[in-house]
């Protein structure tokens, strides 16, 4: 067993090579092998977003905090709220982030497959796909 303090585990900021705007991460489960879950918390500023993406094995999204907003690929984008989980599966193209005016942080859960993957970066969100009105 082991007990990760929180003050031995410094938020690392997201690179701007996968993120718009200022991105905290925070990890929770990053656990060895064989174990696979990964788990860390994610804090986006208004307007932050991630880059379009997939994740091999699918990801769940679970909201703490703020007002967020998430998008399928080909489907509106959906404002998501504190209690809210999201299923987004295996090669299913993505984003998520905080909305325009308000920040919103998540927990991320995801698995690596078999080469250690647990994501496919994309290219960027643009303002014009950001800034369209949400679906409840
Ligand atoms: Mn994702």
């Amino acid at each position: 067993m082991r007990i990760h303090r929180s003050f031995d585990r410094p938020s690392v900021k997201a690179s701007a090579d996968w993120f718009t705007g200022t991105v905290w991460q925070d990890p929770i489960v990053d656990a060895p092998d064989p174990a696979r879950i990964r788990a860390v918390r994610v804090a986006f500023e208004p307007g932050a977003r991630t880059n379009w993406h997939t994740h091999p094995l699918g990801q769940t999204l679970h909201v703490l905090a703020g007002v967020g907003l998430v998008q399928k690929e080909g489907e509106p984008v959906r404002r998501i709220l504190p209690g809210d989980t999201v299923w987004i599966g295996p090669d299913e193209k993505h984003w998520h982030g905080a909305s325009a005016n308000r920040s919103m942080m998540h927990l991320a859960l995801h698995e690596h497959d078999e080469t250690g993957t647990h994501v496919t970066w994309l290219e960027p969100v643009s303002d014009a796909d950001y800034g369209r009105p949400p679906e409840p």
